[in-house]
């Protein structure tokens, strides 16, 4: 059966190579993922499966469901991409398609394609070999933002969900088990009003918005050398203002409050809100806050991280060809990283990390946070990485978008597919499988760490984010959508030439 869903995949490359170019072409910000979630619930719904759109009252979020019975699978992935990431695809150097315009500088533009084409593959198995179960995919909205997955296990997604299986992409195939490779997190909002006044004629009467905003960076500035180390607290300001001769009465500043587990992120916060407050005291201002985002620190299943990683073993990294390598190399080259091209070498599994010192109180070792933390707390949950990037680019930007779109992405998709696809029939063919997976998800997992959502009663997704910088760039972004009926690929369509070296 998985030799037969290897073949499967293979013969699916044509499909796969038009979705992954083409949700790269909608280039798409996190909540404003319209054409995307129209594109792959369109193919889903092809290809048999049930959806239901506007999920958790996430506009852009759905669950597609085929089959019935258990085991429930639930294939995740991301869609959205990264502000100012615009860049061509095969050209190894900085490159707009358009300038300022958000880009997949991450690669979320692959993963559901991977699911999709997982889930036909393994669809086709179940139904000539009469497998039962139930498979569902769903995608991650505004991960950019870790603005969704907790509001998704509010709703109750996971419900009655055995396993989730999540991709995303990486520059090598990787899974881990247990803790410590994702810190939690809390995404904070601040709006302090004042009362504007003639910055000249009248400054007394004006009470600064944005002066509040500044000492609250100046506090946390100071403040930083007494946290724990690789705690990590970064900040833009959202709204500094309208003209300097206003004194500005509305200012707003957002932060992202990072840490090891709940606890410590809630310390986090708690500091924050006293700087804000202490901030707005000083310049006799008024303050609100509103959470933008969270994610609890992600927990891997050990059971399913360990076969998935035999079949990773089984399926092997792509065969790159000499192109894919100079590209690789080229990039590299550009970004002054060791020019080492694409992975050749598949790591171990990545074992629990200890997620801090506490015997010290050293606090994490910094590092991103993802929101299928919240998912992997609630249900049994792996992160399949797979080989779409080049690797050594800096992530959120242009050279992480370099590879997504050409022949790189595309074979680490088919690779991953089959990962994926291999794993699910693991899944469905070994009930031992998934009771062994609980059986770890409540002994080891949750036994002393219970999952408490960072997300208060009243708090909602922030579904207007980048609403604005969607309809500013969007007319000229959708001139360049993929055409797949005109031509062979996106690169094509482009007029690059593969690989574009300077
Ligand atoms: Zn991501």
């Amino acid at each position: 059966m998985k030799a037969d869903l290897m073949g499967q995949i293979d013969a699916m490359k044509k499909p796969v190579q038009v979705m992954v170019d083409s949700v790269f072409s909608f280039g798409e910000l996190g909540f404003q993922e319209v054409e995307t979630s129209r594109y792959l619930t369109a193919i889903l719904e092809k290809e048999g499966f049930k959806v239901e759109r506007g999920v958790a009252g996430i506009p852009t979020a759905f669950v597609a469901t085929w089959g019935q019975g258990r085991p429930v699978i639930a294939l995740g992935s991301d869609i959205d991409d990264i502000p100012q990431a615009s860049q061509k695809p095969g050209v190894p150097y900085h490159a707009p398609m358009i300038e300022g315009a958000p880009g997949h500088g991450e690669g979320h533009n692959s993963g559901m394609p991977l699911n999709i084409a997982a889930a036909v593959a393994v669809k086709k198995v179940m139904e000539r070999e009469h497998l039962q179960g139930t498979l569902k995919l769903w995608p991650g909205v505004a991960e950019e933002l870790l603005g969704t997955k907790a509001y998704y296990v509010r709703a109750g997604l996971f419900k009655d969900v055995d396993v989730v299986l999540f991709a995303h992409v990486g520059d090598n195939f990787r899974v881990s088990e247990g803790p410590g490779n994702q810190t939690g997190l809390v995404s904070v909002e601040y709006s302090f009003k004042g009362e504007s006044a003639h910055a000249a004629g009248a400054p007394w009467r004006g009470r600064s918005a944005l002066d509040a905003v500044e000492l609250m960076d100046v506090g946390w500035n100071f403040r930083r050398e007494h946290i724990r180390i690789g705690s990590r607290v970064h900040y833009v300001i959202t709204n500094g203002g309208d003209q300097p001769n206003v004194v500005p009465p509305n200012a707003s500043v957002w932060y992202y409050y990072r840490e090891a587990d709940y606890a410590h992120v809630m310390d986090l916060w708690h500091i924050g809100d006293d700087m804000a407050k202490a901030a707005a005291l000083m310049t006799g201002t008024t303050v609100t806050s509103r959470l933008l985002g969270s994610a609890w620190p992600g927990y891997f299943n050990a059971p399913i991280a360990e076969d998935m990683y035999q079949n990773i073993t089984k399926v092997g990294l792509p065969q790159w060809s000499n192109e894919d390598q100079m590209l690789a190399r080229a990039l590299q080259r550009d970004l002054k990283v060791p020019e080492r091209g694409l992975a050749m070498k598949i790591p171990e599994i990545r074992k629990p990390q200890p997620a801090t010192d506490e015997e010290n109180d050293i606090g994490p070792r910094g590092g991103g946070s993802d929101d299928i933390g919240d998912v992997s707390s609630v249900v049994p949950t792996v992160t399949l990485n797979y080989p779409s990037n080049i690797p050594g680019g800096p992530g959120h930007n242009w050279a992480n978008g370099v590879s997504m779109a050409t022949p790189i992405a595309h074979k680490g998709v088919i690779a991953g597919a089959k990962v994926q696809a291999m794993t699910m029939l693991d899944i469905l063919t070994r009930p031992e499988l998934v009771t062994q997976a609980w059986d770890y998800f409540r002994n080891v997992q949750t036994k002393d760490t219970k999952y408490q959502s960072f997300l208060r009663p009243n708090d909602q997704p922030a579904i207007w984010l980048n609403t604005k910088t969607m309809e500013e760039y969007r007319p000229k972004m959708k001139a360049l959508y993929y055409d797949s009926s005109k031509f062979d690929t996106y690169l094509d369509q482009l007029g690059i030439k593969y690989p574009a070296l300077k």
